[in-house]
Order: structure tokens, then sequence, then C-alpha cells
């Protein structure tokens, strides 16, 4: 179960030590070797920013190893990843609006098996909050 936390409200040190972060480095946090070097363009549909991030990720010669290098960091999926925009889990049906689902799905598809208790965990997590604000958050200006 690969797991994506939203950071926002994480300031102190243990409960960033629980978190891999994969955003952009804001707030104290160290940015990632993967985090969307995109960001939402006014007037672009929703989804463009992803789409450019997917597709740059599966252009890096090097994913294979940034991948493995990103699951040993998770603790083979017992951390959580980090970013500024969702609470999800990859697998969960959850609409993709952040870089870090992308990267929680790859991780799912390369190095997790998809179990049934992945959606039943899924079914009694907590509703997403509420969002305002844009789809994608990412970066939080920082
Ligand atoms: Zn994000």
């Amino acid at each position: 179960m690969i797991r994506v936390v939203n950071v926002k409200g994480m300031n102190k040190p243990a409960d960033r030590a629980g978190v891999v972060y994969c955003g952009r480095p804001f707030a104290g946090w160290k940015g990632h070797a993967l985090g969307n070097p995109f960001r939402p363009k006014p007037g672009d549909p929703i989804g463009t920013c992803l789409e450019r991030y997917r597709k740059w990720l599966l252009a890096r010669p090097t994913l294979d190893a940034d991948l493995a290098a990103l699951w040993e960091e998770t603790g083979h999926g017992t951390k959580p990843l980090g970013c500024w925009c969702v609470t999800a889990t990859a697998g969960d049906g959850a609409e993709v609006v952040c870089h870090a689902q992308v990267l929680a799905e790859m991780l799912r598809e390369r190095f997790a098996a998809v179990t049934p208790s992945a959606r039943a965990s899924a079914a009694g997590s907590p509703p997403a909050e509420p969002g305002g604000g844009t789809p994608h958050a990412d970066g939080a200006s920082g």
C-alpha cells in the first residue's frame, strides 16, 4: 500500500521524519529528485502539468534506479510520500491530481502486489478534505 500524505501543517521534525517528501524545496522541506519540475500555468486544462510530469518521468534514463531508490526511501512502502496536494492511497480509485500520486502508482505497479486489503482499508479511511483553491496546488508558490 503506497500512500500519499498532504504535508500541510507538518512542522514537527518527528512528523516529517515519517514522510518521504517528494515535492519542491519549500518550508524547510528538501526538494526531491523526482519532484515535479513543471508548474501549472493559467489556462492549462486540468491534468496538463501531470501529463508533462508523467512523460518527463518515463523519459528518464535513470527511472528504474530512481524508483528503486524511492522504494527504499519509503521503507518498501511503509512511509508515505509527501506533497502539498492530497491524501490518497495508490489504487484507491481517487482522481490523480498530484505528481506524488503518479509516483505512488508507479511504485505500486513495480514493487507492491495489489492486495484486496488495500481496497478495504481505503474504504475505511477518512475522506479527503474538500480542497479550496486550485486543483493542483503543487509547490505552494515556493
Ligand atoms: Zn502534489
